[in-house]
């Protein structure tokens, strides 16, 4: 097991990159801790596979270095760099048997025979794949083979990292659940670090302790799940995390007022002065109240809610509609009616501040 770091990395699939938008990978500097469960969340095409294949070392990068537990491992292959990955399709021998495919990566390292046996068993019975131990891998469905492909990954206790690039992609959703617990099962029996790609955030977000996210080539943020819902580093995260996501309002800060769709919020805390031009207002559907405009007022200022839809999604409802022209979502808890004229309050405790797509941090 190894702490993995990520050294000024950048990459560009071309010859001759010359401006940002050239680099798959902008620059990435990143410590992975030794034991560390995480997840690489990002929409499609953001790098995600472009940095776990520098990481495994299928790819080496145009810049900066690749270290575990300190040492340089840039140059050197995959095999040598002592990493598990598992793809997003099954990569498994067709004419072996499940059992033997699972015992190929451990026979490679020559580990001795009767814990070959041990291990095989016990990946078949994680998988769920007892039954079919002696069977050729070739007659199997896609599902079974993406397993086999786990267990592979899976199989090895001496490895430096486990990494994983939406594996659980051809896998039906219910199988997709039981595997992602048995993965967390996994992780906390024998602490290896672990790295888990996806696009999904339900699936980082139930099997990473860290969840890191991407987007255009750039790590956005690293945090918690909680410290993603809470406090979004970038607008990019606000919307991508949450369902729906973050809403985000044009604004302009005076102090500890902020002001938006004709109305003015005191924040709780005190704020810099911005220099930049563009101020947004973050605010989670969970923390906007929908009430009758007729209602009793609050300390806080009642926008009126154009509503546009509702939208009933089991315990709770999604309501979609605008505040002075700009876009809000709302979420209505279980038992409350849809006001026919609505106001939405923010809840001022939960607004964050944004310039040019990046959190302000309010003064200490
Ligand atoms: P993700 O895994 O997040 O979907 P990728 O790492 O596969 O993203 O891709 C990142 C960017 O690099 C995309 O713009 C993609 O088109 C480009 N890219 C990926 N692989 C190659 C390649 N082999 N050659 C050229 N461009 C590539
Ligand atoms: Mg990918």
């Amino acid at each position: 097991m190894a702490r993995i770091t990520l050294d000024k990395l950048a990459h560009s699939y071309l010859a001759a990159p010359k401006s940002d938008e050239d680099y798959a990978l902008k620059q990435i500097d990143l410590d992975w801790e030794d034991g560390g469960a995480y997840a690489l969340l990002g929409p499609s095409g953001c790098g995600k596979t472009t940095l776990l294949n520098i990481i495994s070392g299928l790819l080496t990068p145009s810049a900066g270095n690749v270290l575990f537990d300190g040492q340089p491992v840039t140059q050197l292959s995959p095999e040598a760099r002592n990493i598990a990955q598992v793809f997003q399709f099954p990569v498994i021998y067709d004419t072996m048997t499940v059992a033997e495919n699972l015992a190929f990566p451990l026979r490679n390292r020559g580990v001795d025979k009767r814990e070959i046996e041990q291990r095989v068993n016990d990946m078949l019975s994680t998988l769920d794949l007892t039954d079919k131990a002696r069977r050729r891998a070739a007659g199997l469905t896609a599902d079974e083979k993406q397993k086999i492909s786990l267990g592979r990954g899976l199989v090895r206790h001496d490895v430096n990292a486990i990494l994983f690039d939406e594996p659980l992609t051809v896998i039906d959703p219910h199988m997709k659940w039981q595997l992602r617990t048995r993965l967390k099962e996994l992780h906390e029996q024998f602490e290896h670090t672990m790295i888990y790609v996806t696009h999904d955030q339900t699936e980082a977000l139930t099997f990473a302790d860290k969840v890191v996210v991407m987007y255009e080539g750039e790590i956005v943020q690293i945090g918690t799940p909680e410290e993603l819902f809470d406090e979004p580093a970038h607008t990019f995260v606000g919307y991508f995390i949450g369902s729906p996501g973050m809403n985000i309002l044009p604004a302009e800060l005076q102090g500890s007022t902020l002001i938006s769709a004709n109305a003015s919020f005191q924040l709780q805390r005190n704020y810099p002065v911005l220099d930049a031009s563009h101020v947004e207002l973050g605010i989670r559907p969970e923390f906007v109240r929908v009430e009758s405009a007729s209602a009793k007022q609050s300390d806080s200022p009642s926008l009126p809610y154009a509503i546009t839809s509702v939208e009933n999604i089991g315990r709770h409802r999604i309501i979609r509609g605008s505040v002075a022209g700009h876009a809000l979502d709302a979420i209505l808890p279980e038992g409350k009616d849809v006001p026919s004229e609505a106001v939405a309050v923010f809840d001022e405790s939960h607004i964050n501040v944004y310039s040019d797509s990046h959190l302000v941090k309010p003064r200490a």
